[in-house]
């Protein structure tokens, strides 16, 4: 019987790591040098690989990220392994799940240990890749899946995942929802199916993907944390030059569910009538308040005033969807409508 053939496309970050002659970790390793250090992997799919980047995540951007959906796309393959650096891979995984809508499995996966250390874990996420890739039961359920992170012998839905440690080996996780399936042995063990209609919703909203294109009048989201007695400066210079800063959207990662300090409410209104603003939990995603506090602070306040309010998105995922709404060429209601989905 004929295997699988997955497709590895490799962006770089620590599982593409090696020393340089100094012992620091720089950047090197291509899709090959990644394959080899699994020979298991020929026994269980046919691989092709392709290095598309050597870069660490955290320098990566979306036309990259655009132009790696688009060549996916083009490929005629069982299923795809991306990977990459672990810094931004909560938010590449999303992006692509946006841009993405494919009935085979593509999954990221990347290392937290770098191949100079003992037991790095790169090799074993990219097997464990590969066989979440292979299994019946993902391929079968690849659509209603969407875009998944292997890490650690789990996979994550795409809009769920968080890197959640900056060193630990055990760094990522879907403190929402859980794992959708787990690695025993050389099984996958299903656990779960993702709700989907706000993501779907959503990819019908931006229109025909993956394409690279933008509209002529796209400038990037920026995101501004709320924090104990923030003066709001940041604000207000949004305020009054949006344009000479660059930014043609703001995310507000808010405290709890959905305030901010009263000192900087004036000027998120403001904001609101000048950018798309969308309001997100600080506190690590999960569904806000919409109709419990009362005062000029509060979500009921605050949601009236014209803040788009962000659903269950963690800020860096409501930055995303943000910035494939501008890209689109989407307005604040289509916007507002396409967020509310998300609860
Ligand atoms: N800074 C690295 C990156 O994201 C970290 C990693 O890969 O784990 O590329």
């Amino acid at each position: 019987m004929s295997k699988p053939r997955i497709h590895i496309l490799a962006l770089g970050g620590t599982i593409a790591t090696r020393p340089d002659t100094t012992g620091v970790m720089q950047m090197g390793l291509g899709a090959d040098d990644l394959v080899a250090a699994v020979p298991l992997l020929t026994g269980i799919a046919d691989i092709e690989a392709e290095t598309v980047s050597r870069v660490g995540s955290h320098s990566l951007t979306f036309d990259q990220i655009h132009a790696l959906a688009t060549r996916i796309h083009a490929l005629k393959v069982d299923g795809i392994v991306v990977t990459q650096g672990t810094d931004t891979l909560e938010e590449t995984s999303f992006l692509l799940d946006l841009l993405l809508d494919l009935d085979i499995p593509v999954i990221v996966t990347a290392a937290m240990r770098n191949p100079a250390l003992t037991s790095p874990d790169g090799p074993g996420n990219l097997l464990a890749a590969v066989r979440v890739a292979t299994d019946p039961w993902v391929r079968a359920h690849a659509k209603a899946l969407g875009v998944v992170a292997v890490m650690l012998d789990e996979v994550y839905a795409a809009v769920d995942v968080l890197k959640v440690h900056p060193t630990r080996l055990d760094a990522f996780a879907s403190t929402q929802t859980g794992p959708l399936a787990a690695l025993v042995e050389d099984r996958v063990v299903p656990l779960a199916l993702p709700v989907r209609d706000a993501v779907i919703a959503a990819r019908a909203k931006l229109g025909p993907r993956p394409s690279a294109a933008r509209n002529t009048e796209y400038k990037p989201v920026a995101l501004l944390s709320m924090v104990l007695d923030e003066p709001g400066g940041l604000i207000g210079a949004l305020v009054r030059a949006p344009d000479r800063l660059g930014y043609g959207g703001a995310v507000i990662a808010a405290m709890g569910g959905g305030h901010v300090p009263e000192r900087v409410v004036g000027g998120l209104v403001q904001l609101a009538t000048v950018l798309p603003t969308v309001v997100s939990p600080r506190a690590g995603g999960g569904p806000m308040l919409r109709q419990t506090y009362g005062g000029p602070s509060s979500e009921i306040a605050l949601r009236k005033a014209g803040l788009i309010w962000g659903g269950r998105l963690h800020p860096v995922k409501a930055r995303i969807l943000l910035d494939a709404c501008l890209r689109a060429g989407l307005e604040r209601p289509g916007i507002a409508e396409l967020f509310d989905a998300f609860g």
